[in-house]
């Protein structure tokens, strides 16, 4: 299944998890898996706590404390750190599908990364 997702912050965490239920409701699957890919360079997907917002900010913050915006990089285009930072969320994540729901625990969420926005974006769910 396809989903287009628009970031509208430069970089931005945005919870996709119910986009990701309503994939596998859709293909009515109660015990499987469920992969999130995303296709971009400069985003990506990851797992995290969604209870608490100031956790992904403290994210983005620290990745940008790592490898920040206007770095001394090489790469043309003057993205590198979101390059960077996409590499390290990662391009898929995998979750259980158990009785029809996802298999997460209660604080966990699933996000798309965005590092180069805004933008419009896309990702896929395949169910398994
Ligand atoms: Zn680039």
């Amino acid at each position: 299944m396809h989903f287009n997702v628009k970031t509208t912050k430069p970089q931005q965490f945005i919870d996709i998890t119910h986009k990701v239920l309503e994939a596998v409701k859709t293909n009515n699957v109660r015990d499987g898996i469920a992969v999130i890919y995303v296709p971009h360079t400069t985003a990506g997907v990851t797992i995290n706590e969604n209870a608490d917002p100031d956790v992904v900010r403290d994210m983005i913050s620290a990745l940008d404390k790592a490898y920040p915006v206007h770095g001394y990089y090489l790469h043309f285009e003057g993205n590198s750190h979101a390059h960077i930072k996409a590499s390290l969320m990662g391009s898929s994540c995998t979750v259980i599908i158990q009785d029809g729901k996802l298999l997460l625990g209660t604080w966990q969420g699933i996000y798309f990364c965005e590092f180069d926005g805004p933008r419009n974006r896309e990702f896929y769910v395949k169910i398994i």
